[in-house]
């Protein structure tokens, strides 16, 4: 066995592996083609490799410690898929290109959250309310090392050197933004890190690395998956604190990807693969589904705000950042921060508890379910995931429906529900 795949090694033609592309690729283009490298087959669609181990040179003289170099696939050389493995390279070579900097995978999104506590290891961190099982993660860790909690906008000289200033923009539940140059400005005042949880806004709507965000985290399993059916987290290191010479002379990625080894918290091999499918439609997922998010929440703040309307008698209030001051103003933060447009998840305040607990019960499109990110609109009464959260709060997923047909549904829904 050992002996006739080598021979087939040894007979592919030198510099199989396709030369990365020299122009400057935009992002649609980039999802397709920027690990069409990586591969040392010629297969067109990446294979699906499950093994766990990978087997050593016959040649004794290119044996060395964790040097398991296959010369005919340069970038996808592997020991134990613990440490790194085929469909994950790949994937976070594809990923490395779309978020703009050097990016690391991770079991879950907050795992990857956890990672990047221990790596920064900060006495404090600065932090709002939020997703919810980021402060389980920061409870967890102080335990351990006694890690301090203090308000995301504590005075810039509550903070020193090493110390975390973690921003979660668009927020949860509501999609509304916070301003990154803000915070940015206050770390750097404060020689803390930026980071920056961007799970409500992938690429194409926003890249908080040119906001100055150190270190960019993405719960994948949102829109990176996008269909619902896979757990990943992923960190992007800002190109500045990686590589040999990164800025005060720690390489941030590096440093990442040596944790991981011993964290263990590594995506599995069938999720990696489903990762690389779904993100070759990134682009066109995102954009649609804030398109149509946005769509909706006009149409629905409008509503709300007609007091003839149905919607007005069980909507207090809709929370987006469409809706948010500078919202339609060019040049504004928030147009600079999200030029690609507004994440696709909001938030609607209905009158009373009882009509947020009832109106998912209603509607036959969106499914009522927790998470978000993925071609199917979901809608959650919050209070059935998150114990701190106003009762009378449903947070919203759009998908990839006509939005004409969602809003339909809630017209229905909207009338079910107070005709009852
Ligand atoms: C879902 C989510 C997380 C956690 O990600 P998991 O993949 O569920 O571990 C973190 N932050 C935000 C904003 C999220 O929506």
């Amino acid at each position: 066995m050992a002996g006739s795949e080598n021979e087939i090694s040894k007979g592919a033609p030198p510099g199989l592996a396709k030369a990365e592309p020299k122009r400057e690729l935009a992002l649609a283009s980039r999802s397709i083609h920027a690990d069409d490298n990586v591969s040392a087959h010629r297969a067109v669609a990446p294979a699906m490799h499950v093994s766990t181990t990978f087997r050593y040179s016959d040649n004794p003289d290119d044996l060395g410690y964790m040097n398991n170099q296959d010369p005919s696939a340069p970038k996808d050389s592997h020991i134990y898929s613990r440490i790194s493995s085929p469909n994950l390279t790949r994937l976070e070579i594809l990923l490395s290109s779309l978020l703009n900097g050097p990016s690391v995978t991770y079991s879950s999104g907050l795992s990857a959250f956890h990672a990047l506590l221990v790596r920064l290891n900060p006495r404090r961190i600065a932090i709002s309310a939020g997703y919810h099982g980021c402060h389980g993660v920061i409870d967890l860790v102080s335990r351990l090392s006694g890690l301090e909690v203090v308000p995301l906008d504590c005075p810039a000289s509550d903070l020193g050197p090493g110390d975390v200033i973690h921003v979660e923009t668009p927020l949860n539940p509501t999609g509304e933004a916070a301003d990154l140059e803000h915070y940015a400005k206050k770390a750097r005042e404060s020689g803390a890190y930026l980071t920056v949880d961007a799970t409500f806004a992938p690429p194409p709507l926003q890249d908080p690395l040119v906001q100055g965000a150190d270190i960019v985290m993405h719960s994948g399993t949102k829109y990176i998956g996008g269909h619902s059916d896979l757990l990943c987290g992923v960190l992007t290191v800002n190109p500045r604190l990686a590589g040999p010479d990164a800025a005060g002379g720690v390489d941030l990625h590096a440093g990442l990807l040596q944790d991981r080894i011993f964290l263990g918290s590594v995506m599995g091999n069938l999720e990696g693969w489903l990762g690389l499918r779904s993100l070759r439609t990134l682009e066109l997922r995102v954009t649609r589904q804030s398109s149509s998010a946005t769509s909706l929440v006009r149409w629905l703040a409008a509503e709300a705000a007609d007091s003839s309307s149905l919607v007005s008698r069980a909507v207090d209030s809709v929370q987006h950042a469409s809706l948010q001051p500078g919202a339609e103003a060019e040049g504004s933060w928030l147009r600079r921060q999200m030029p690609g447009g507004f994440g696709p998840v909001f938030a609607i305040r209905m009158k009373e508890e009882a009509l947020a607990r009832a109106l998912p019960s209603k509607l036959e499109l969106f499914h009522h379910a927790t998470s978000l990110g993925g071609v199917e609109s979901l809608i959650e009464w919050r209070a059935m995931t998150d114990k701190s959260v106003d009762k009378r709060l449903l947070r919203v997923s759009i998908g990839l429906e006509a939005w004409e047909d969602l809003r339909d549904d809630l017209i229905a829904g909207f009338r079910a529900l107070l005709d009852a």
